[in-house]
């Protein structure tokens, strides 16, 4: 299962994350769940990416525009954020 509505929890570390699939090369990604808050705020723009379907299972990486603008929500990848990364296969169950 894979897209916004359908949250499971990180193997490595515990958080809530989302699958989604990236719209270029179609490669299953997962991202931090819920989604960035505070966008105004945010100094590191690292692995952003915003859904780009109603149905919220496909991403492509957000743009400058994207997070200057702060419309769309921004989801982290939990490549970046994930203390276990290291241990990550990158692969949904
Ligand atoms: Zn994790």
């Amino acid at each position: 299962m894979t897209g916004y509505d359908s949250p499971v929890l990180c193997k490595g570390c515990g958080q809530q994350i989302i699958w989604a699939t990236t719209v270029g090369k179609k490669r299953p990604i997962p991202l931090d769940h819920p989604q960035v808050s505070d966008v105004k705020e945010l100094e590191d723009h690292r692995g952003l990416f915003v859904f780009v379907d109603l149905n919220m299972t496909r991403v492509r990486t957000a743009t400058p525009m994207d997070v200057a603008w702060g419309d769309a929500p921004l989801f982290r990848t939990h490549f970046v954020t994930c203390p276990k990364a290291a241990l990550f296969k990158g692969e949904p169950e």
